[in-house]
């Protein structure tokens, strides 16, 4: 029985990997859950699962969820919050493996607190990877820690990794759905409205990836990730829209093999295989090849998408550059949410921001967050003008 700490529990990885634990439960039990402003589906949790912490965003919700759980006779849960509370779920001593799905740069402490802890992790947090992926990975190494990629791209990446050695890796492609506005006209892309944009053809997820899927941006945050958790340089991760999302990535090998991986398009299963890992277990998660027909490629395009642009320009700048990427998404993301800023506005900021960064590497967690903060500032500046 693998115990779980799971961050972004009401998130949709968060629900998607309580799912898997309810269809497994002779494997997998999840024993403290980190949360953000859900309160309602928080105390939900904490009646099915009866976990041993459960933190939630801020003091008051804090209160108010003891006060829930007592007047209903439900007692023994710790209560904590905010970040302190998404470390001490982290960093539990009886959890055995911690699934990081918080969504943003509030996910990193934990991320990184369970690293140091010495945690098995699975990776649904691609933004941590991207701010300070050089500092995780160092972690792990230096705790021997497993870190199971869940993003599907990723995911999919370690399973065909296992097909041939790291120094046989010729490239690695990344297929990217091209969202919502794949065959969309540049001339229309200034009217697109938040409800079109979090129409995302293949999958359903939360809103800041829904977005970032619509401006490519999230295919971009996917290279950083990927240069970082497979140790490659950014020329040798390559994207190929790939529209039904039935291969989820590739691996090229030297000696002219590509290694595929198809499956459903259900993030439970990438969250399957990292919780499994090494192993492989049963799962209803069946992909009908009998019926697949066809499968379709085309080139991503730099002048519509310019987020994948600004993603390698980033990823060969600087770490710096990287964090400021994110952090400009992040702020130009919510604004567009919020109607205060048109969707061409997205790239526009992130470009603004990362052309007035310099470059540089923070030596640790503290300093990436600086860095992330002043980005943001610069962000929301730049937005309001
Ligand atoms: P989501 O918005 O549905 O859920 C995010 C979770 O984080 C929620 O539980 C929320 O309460 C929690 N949260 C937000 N701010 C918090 C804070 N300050 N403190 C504590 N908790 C906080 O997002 P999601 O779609 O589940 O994505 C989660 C992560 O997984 C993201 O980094 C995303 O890029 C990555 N990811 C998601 C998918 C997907 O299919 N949804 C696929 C690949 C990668
Ligand atoms: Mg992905």
């Amino acid at each position: 029985m693998k115990k779980i700490a799971l961050l972004g529990s009401t998130g949709s990885i968060g629900q998607s990997t309580l799912s898997i634990c309810e269809s497994h439960p002779d494997r997998f039990h999840p024993i403290a859950l980190a949360a953000g402003s859900n309160l309602e589906v928080a105390f939900a949790q904490c009646q099915r699962w009866r976990p041993q912490v459960v933190s939630i965003a801020t003091e008051a919700l804090a209160d108010e969820l003891s006060a829930r759980l007592k007047a209903t006779g439900i007692n023994g849960i710790e209560v904590v919050y905010g970040t302190a509370g998404t470390v001490r779920v982290a960093t539990l001593p009886e959890a055995d493996f911690v699934v990081s799905a918080i969504v943003g740069v509030a996910g990193l402490e934990a991320t990184y607190a369970a690293v140091l802890a010495g945690k098995t992790v699975g990776l649904a947090n691609k933004e941590c990877l991207v701010a300070a992926g050089d500092l995780i990975l160092a972690a792990a190494r230096e705790h021997s820690v497993d870190l199971l990629p869940i993003d599907s791209e990723h995911n999919a990446i370690h399973q065909c990794l296992r097909g041939g050695s790291a120094s046989e890796v010729k490239q690695i492609w990344l297929t990217a759905s091209g969202g919502p506005f794949r065959n969309t006209p540049l001339a229309d892309f200034e009217h697109i409205t938040p409800a079109q944009a979090l129409k995302h053809p293949t999958w359903v997820m939360g809103q800041r990836i829904t977005i970032d899927s619509a401006t490519m941006l999230n295919k971009g945050l996917e290279i950083i990730e990927a240069c970082r958790l497979f140790n490659l340089p950014p020329a040798q991760v390559r994207v190929t829209v790939h529209p039904q999302s039935t291969i989820h990535s590739l691996v090229e090998y030297v000696d002219g093999s590509i290694l595929a991986q198809i499956s459903v398009t259900d993030m439970r299963l990438p969250i399957l295989y990292a919780l499994a890992w090494p192993e492989r277990v049963p799962s209803d998660l069946t992909f009908d090849m009998a019926a697949l027909s066809h499968l379709d490629f085309q080139q991503p395009d730099f002048e519509r998408f310019p987020c994948l642009r600004l993603a390698y320009e980033a990823a060969a700048a600087s770490q710096n550059h990287c964090i400021a990427l994110n952090a400009a998404d992040e702020i130009a993301v919510e604004a567009f949410l919020a109607g205060k800023l048109p969707f061409l506005g997205i790239p526009r900021t992130i470009e603004q921001v990362l052309a007035l960064t310099t470059s540089g590497s923070p030596a640790s967690i503290p300093e990436v967050l600086a860095a992330d903060r002043a980005a943001r500032e610069l962000a929301r500046e730049l937005v309001a003008r």
